[in-house]
C-alpha cells in the first residue's frame, strides 16, 4: 500500500465525461489498497476565460483581486470530481487551498509556498476520504487568498506530496510523458524514461510548460519523486528524480521554444559601474524576473543594454526602465513582443564540447539570425525572431537526432 498524489491538469478535466473517467481511475487507484490525495486544476481553458472576463470588464486589476477571481476554477471542478467520486461509492472531500493549509507569502499572482500545514488532510485520509485539493492556490501569512502563478497546480501537488511524505508524485496531463520537444511542434519527438531534477529545471525555465518551475524546484530541494504521464493511455510516462549513476547522461535531451518573453532595450546609457544594478535592483523590487541580458559594446561611452522578461510582466517593467531611465542617462526604452526562444538541454554537454558550434551552424543553416544568447553548464539558449520557431525546434531536434526511431 502506498500514499499516492495524484494531479490532473485542466485538459484531464474538461468536461463532465472526463470528469467521470478520472474519479475511475481514482477509485480504481483507491481500490488497490493505496492511499490517494488528488490535487485539481479548474476544468479545460477555465482560467484564461476568468483572466479575458477580467479584460473585458477593467484595465485595473488588482492582484487580490484576480487571485479572488482565479480561484474560484479550481473551486468548481475539485467539487465536481468529488461528487462523481461519491457516484462510485468513494468517500472524498474537497479543500481549498488555504483549508488544505498550503500557506504562502504576500505577493499576488505568483505566490510561494512557505509552509504546509496539512492536518485536515491527514485527518481526511485516516476516515478513509480521498481528499480533492484545488490546486494553484493558498492562503498568505496575512490570511489572504493567493494563487501561485500559471501551471501552479503541479506546485501544489508536489508541495503536497512532501509534506504527506507520499510515495510518489503522480501528474497526469494531456501528453504521456516529458518528450524531446513539445510533441505539438515536433510529431516525432522521443518520450524520455527519466529525467534529473537539474535537466527537468532547465526544461520547465525555458518553455517545456509540461511541468511548472517551482514544482520542479520544490521536487529537488525535498527530493520528491515525480511521474508526469497521460490521463488518456494511463501507461507509464517520465520520471523525474535525483540522478542515479546508471542514468543515461545525453548530449542532448531536449529542444525547448518559450514565446513568453518580450524583449525591452534602454538605448545610449552610459557605459560606466551601477548602471545596470539600479535598473536591475528596480526590476527586481517589482518581482519581475529578467531572463537573457545583453549589453552592446560602448560607442563614445554609451552602450545599449537589452533583456528578456515575462510578457505578463511587461508593462511594469517598461514602466520601471522609462522611470529610471532619465536618472541612469540614457535616451529611449524600446519594447519587443515579436521574439523566441529557443534552448538545447543536456547534461552530457557539460563535459562535450561541440554542442554550441552545431547549435548556431543549424540556426545560421535555416538563415535564422540570433538576437541573444544565453547559457547555462547544461544548456543553450537563443533568442530568435518569434515567426521562425517552429522551423527553428524542428531543425535543431533533428541536428541532435533527437527523433523516436521505429
Ligand atoms: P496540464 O493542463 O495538464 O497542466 P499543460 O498544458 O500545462 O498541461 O502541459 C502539457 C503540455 O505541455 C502538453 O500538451 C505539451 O504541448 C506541452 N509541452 C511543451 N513541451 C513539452 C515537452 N518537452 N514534453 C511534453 N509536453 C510538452
Ligand atoms: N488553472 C491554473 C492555470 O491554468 C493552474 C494550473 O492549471 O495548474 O494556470
Ligand atoms: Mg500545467
Amino acid at each position: 500500500m502506498a500514499l499516492i498524489v495524484q494531479k490532473y491538469g485542466g485538459t484531464s478535466v474538461n468536461d463532465d465525461e472526463r470528469i467521470k473517467i478520472v474519479a475511475e481511475y481514482i477509485a480504481l487507484t483507491k481500490s488497490k489498497g493505496n492511499d490517494v490525495v488528488v490535487v485539481v486544476s479548474a476544468m479545460g481553458k477555465q482560467t484564461d476565460q476568468l483572466i479575458r472576463l477580467a479584460n473585458d470588464v477593467s484595465t485595473v486589476h488588482p492582484g487580490r483581486e484576480m487571485d479572488m477571481l482565479l480561484t474560484a476554477g479550481e473551486r468548481i471542478s475539485m467539487s465536481l470530481l468529488c461528487m462523481a467520486l461519491s457516484e462510485l461509492n468513494v468517500q472524498a472531500a474537497s479543500f481549498t487551498g488555504s483549508q488544505a493549509g498550503i500557506i504562502t507569502d504576500t505577493v499576488h499572482t505568483k505566490a510561494s509556498i512557505l509552509e504546509i500545514k496539512p492536518d485536515r488532510i491527514l485527518k481526511a485520509l485516516n476516515d478513509g476520504f480521498v481528499p480533492v485539493v484545488a490546486g494553484f492556490q493558498g492562503m498568505s501569512v496575512e490570511k489572504e487568498i493567493t494563487t501561485l502563478g500559471r501551471g501552479g497546480s503541479d506546485t501544489t501537488a508536489v508541495a503536497l506530496a512532501t509534506a504527506l511524505q507520499a510515495d510518489v508524485c503522480e501528474i497526469y496531463t494531456d501528453v504521456s510523458g516529458v518528450f524531446t520537444a513539445d510533441p505539438r511542434i515536433v510529431p516525432n519527438a522521443r518520450k524520455l524514461t527519466a529525467l534529473d531534477y537539474d535537466e527537468m529545471l532547465e526544461i520547465a525555465a525555458n518553455g517545456g510548460k509540461v511541468l511548472a518551475l517551482r514544482s520542479v524546484e520544490f521536487a529537488r530541494r525535498h527530493n520528491v519523486s515525480i511521474h508526469v504521464r497521460s490521463s488518456y493511455t494511463w501507461e507509464p510516462g517520465t520520471w523525474i528524480k535525483k540522478e542515479e549513476k546508471d542514468m543515461e547522461e545525453a548530449l542532448v535531451s531536449a529542444v525547448t521554444h518559450d514565446i513568453s518573453e518580450a524583449k525591452i532595450t534602454a538605448t545610449k546609457v552610459p557605459d560606466k559601474p551601477g548602471i545596470a544594478a539600479s535598473l536591475f535592483r528596480k526590476l527586481a523590487d517589482k518581482s519581475i524576473n529578467v531572463d537573457m541580458i545583453v549589453q552592446n559594446t560602448s560607442v563614445e561611452g554609451n552602450t545599449d543594454i537589452s533583456f528578456t522578461v515575462p510578457k505578463t510582466d511587461l508593462e511594469t517593467a517598461l514602466n520601471v526602465t522609462r522611470e529610471v531611465l532619465p536618472q541612469l542617462g540614457g535616451t529611449e526604452v524600446l519594447a519587443d513582443s515579436d521574439v523566441a526562444k529557443v534552448s538545447i538541454i543536456g547534461a552530457g554537454m557539460k563535459t562535450q564540447p561541440g554542442v554550441t558550434a552545431l547549435t548556431f551552424e543549424t540556426l545560421a543553416g535555416c538563415d535564422i539570425n540570433i538576437e541573444m544568447i544565453s547559457t547555462s553548464p547544461i544548456r543553450i539558449s537563443c533568442l530568435i525572431r518569434k515567426e521562425a520557431v517552429e522551423q527553428a525546434v524542428l531543425a535543431l531536434h533533428a541536428a541532435f537526432n533527437l527523433e523516436a526511431t521505429g
